[in-house]
């Protein structure tokens, strides 16, 4: 018995890194997915799931154009009939310091992170208050609860998404939709592959488990919160970061 069986789950950003490993973790545990991805094919990942059992479509959106990701979200409904799970994974980093920080990459960030997750939120909560069942997964950031040194643009995007968490969980709880985040460190990813040495150097100090993070750590938070074992859990932000803030 898988633990999503029978549930169809949308992942945004699934084409590569966590976004990834939440959809196979999924598709392991019987779940139906719509991946969204925005440019990069998701064929392979597709035959990945698929063989684990899953019913699987592939979408091509910018989810932070309101009209695309609408478009998205409908589109699980047409295909599966319901909207289960969504998981507001996809996400950027555009880092610089303070002072030099580009209207373009704040903007940017605040547009993707913050405002891409939110029109996702809002198009699912349109099916789910109706089906009086849901699970929203935020994924935010470690940078969104510490701060980060050149990245206040993402650490504000993350703080954020932690703030619109809270909200929507006292909004949607009567309805049986619970909303959380997970909040990731330092995570093995295309992301974190893009700082600089002496960058990743400084964070592993930070990290009392003295390793990166995988992304099967957090699709292991994500299974839960999606899961009928986290009925009770709503506006809570899972900490997977192997103690880097407590
Ligand atoms: P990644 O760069 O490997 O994957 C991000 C995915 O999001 C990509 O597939 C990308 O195409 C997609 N995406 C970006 N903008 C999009 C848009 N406008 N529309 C649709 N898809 C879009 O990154 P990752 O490390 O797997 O990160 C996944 C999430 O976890 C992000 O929200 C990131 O901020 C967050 N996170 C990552 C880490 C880490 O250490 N890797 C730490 C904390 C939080």
């Amino acid at each position: 018995m898988g633990k999503l069986d029978g549930k169809a789950a949308i992942i945004t950003g699934s084409a590569k890194g966590i976004g990834r490993a939440i959809a196979v973790a999924f598709a392991k545990h019987g779940a139906d997915l719509l991946l969204i991805t925005r440019s990069t094919p998701l064929d392979r990942l597709a035959e990945t799931c698929r063989a684990h059992g899953s019913n699987v479509e592939c979408i091509t959106a910018d989810i932070s154009d309101p009209a695309q990701a609408l478009a998205a979200i409908e589109t699980c409904k047409d295909v599966f009939g319901k909207v289960d799970i969504l998981v507001n994974n996809a996400g950027i980093a555009r880092d610089g310091l303070l002072v030099r920080m580009k209207d373009h990459d704040f903007e940017l960030v605040l547009k993707t992170n913050l405002t891409g997750s939110f029109n996702c939120l809002r198009a699912a909560t349109k099916i789910m208050m109706k089906q009086r069942y849901g699970r929203i997964i935020n994924i935010s950031s470690v940078a969104g609860q510490m701060g980060n040194v050149g990245q206040i643009n993402y650490s504000a995007a993350k703080a954020g998404l932690i703030g619109m968490t809270k909200s929507a969980a006292k909004e949607l709880a009567s309805r049986s939709i619970t909303v959380n985040a997970i909040a990731p460190g330092f995570i093995a990813t295309d992301m974190t592959n893009a700082m600089s040495d002496r960058a990743k150097e400084e964070a592993l100090k930070l990290i009392p488990m003295g390793r990166l993070g995988d992304v099967d750590d957090i699709a292991a938070g994500a299974l839960f919160l999606a899961s009928d074992d986290a009925a009770y859990v709503t506006g809570h932000t899972l900490s997977i970061n192997g103690g880097m803030y407590m």
